[in-house]
């Protein structure tokens, strides 16, 4: 119920009471009774109401989700088609003001993503979460005694198990989803965003390494996903992403925060559950192992785990690990409530009223962003680190060599799943190849048809 409707209700009971007050029950005839009348408001369909009205959504009409109306508009695979121009002025407002930094698109070699040579993926200037570089205003860790709790890649017809048992136990998750999904499981969306009360957050519209794309690309990526999302739960702002592959440098991550408000979130732990299945793939056996390891272990810091519902065994693993959760005293809380804010940038979480806010207007609305609240490890002043006044790339290719490479296996224990999808099986589609195809191919024909 909206807390608007809520509070009239409690006010309404708390005249009638007053009005059955002993006041009634004694005869003497003093002052007239001081009771509130009967219905002192107006009634919801009053003109008054569509001056203030916001209540859980920020007013404005959006077509039914999984209506043709809905879908329409959005981009294929190419997300720099049709890119509103307001997206494009906050982010050459973010370059001119030196928020982003100048540094090179990364490039694609089968492996992680590199740099050129003088570009150390590890140092400040790049900060590489790949390589598992951490900047401070990301969020890596839970607070103690927390598992911060999160799942990648849906919504799919394999989330709706998993949805299911969320609500069965009554809890709230974060689901980090990928736009061009959204479109093609209306239905489990809607489950999740309505029936669930979950959190949505925002895994870019077709899951590339973010490093590799232009600024352009970058803006489409995280844009249409920010604008789907919004339209289709009556004008919430996602506050938080997750770069697919953990995949995010200073350059990518500037862009998420001063062009849209995200904050970048990574995670501490990686079962690699989505390889499961697959020829070099893990196992499950090896990923229900992991989930208890970390589960009966160490407090601090808190865990998040890379999760997804992406399979049958991705799901089962959660759901066969979530007893161990309470039984080995974690609080169990989704990864967007960790910093105890708001959900999304302008609205507490899915029932709440919502403020009205466009997509992509961040920099503009904002010219100094406030400190990120999302991180429990946050101090830091500017994740921004200005290197020049730089130029906005053009296109896709930018001309660099694959020069120096650290290897990030020796900076972190946690695998994330880049690693598998590169380096073992060759082919950067093959983590779920099988979803993602599917979703781009009817979406491709929905295309050709509207
Ligand atoms: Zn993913």
């Amino acid at each position: 119920m909206p807390s608007v409707v809520r509070s009239l209700l409690l006010l309404a009971l708390a005249a009638l009471s007053a009005s059955a007050s002993p006041h009634d029950l004694h005869d003497h005839d003093h002052a007239a009774p001081r009771a509130l009348p009967g219905r002192w408001y107006h009634h919801e369909d009053h003109p008054a109401y569509a001056l203030f009205r916001r209540g859980d959504t920020d007013g404005a009409t959006y077509p039914a989700v999984g209506s043709p109306e809905w879908s329409a508009g959005y981009p294929d695979t190419d997300v720099t088609k049709g890119t509103p121009q307001a997206w494009i002025d906050a982010l050459n407002a973010a370059v001119k003001a030196g928020k982003v930094p100048n540094i090179p698109v990364a490039t694609s070699t089968g492996g992680n993503p590199t740099y050129p040579q003088g570009f150390d993926p590890n140092g400040p200037e790049v900060c590489s979460a790949t390589y598992k570089c951490r900047n401070k205003e990301d969020l890596w860790d839970a607070p103690d005694g927390v598992f911060g709790s999160s799942f990648d890649d849906g919504p799919l017809p394999t989330s709706m198990p998993l949805y299911e048992f969320l609500k069965q136990n009554n809890v709230i998750t974060t689901h980090f989803m990928i736009g061009s999904n959204i479109l093609w499981n209306a239905d489990a969306f809607t489950y999740a965003f309505e029936t669930l009360e979950s959190d949505i957050a925002v895994h870019t519209w077709t899951h590339p390494y973010m490093t590799t794309l232009s600024n352009e690309q970058v803006i489409g990526e995280l844009g249409w996903t920010m604008e789907l999302i919004h339209n289709s739960t009556g004008g919430r702002l996602p506050k938080y992403w997750r770069p697919p592959y953990g995949d995010s440098d200073e350059r990518v991550r500037a862009i998420a925060k001063e062009v849209f408000g995200l904050t970048t979130v990574i995670w501490n732990q990686d079962t690699e559950d989505w390889s499961i299945g697959e020829s070099t793939g893990t196992t499950r056996p090896k990923v229900d192992a992991s989930l208890k390891e970390w589960i009966t272990g160490p407090k601090s810091p808190g865990l998040i785990i890379l999760e997804h519902e992406l399979t049958n065994n991705t799901v089962g693993a959660f759901m066969q690990a979530f007893p161990l959760i309470a039984q080995n005293g974690w609080k169990f809380e989704s990864v967007a409530r960790l910093d105890g804010g708001s959900v999304y940038q302008n609205s507490d979480d899915d029932t709440d009223d919502v403020t009205p806010q466009a997509v992509g207007v961040f920099a503009a609305a904002s010219p100094s962003p406030p400190a990120s609240d999302a991180s429990s490890t946050a101090s830091s002043s500017s994740n921004s680190k200005p290197t020049g006044t730089g130029t906005v790339t053009s296109g896709s290719s930018s001309p660099v060599s694959t020069g120096s490479t650290a290897n990030p296996s020796a900076t972190g224990a946690a695998q994330d799943h880049k690693n598998g999808a590169m380096s073992r099986f060759g082919s950067p589609m093959s983590w779920h190849s099988a979803a993602l195809a599917t979703s781009l191919s009817v979406l491709a024909a929905a295309f050709a048809l509207s």
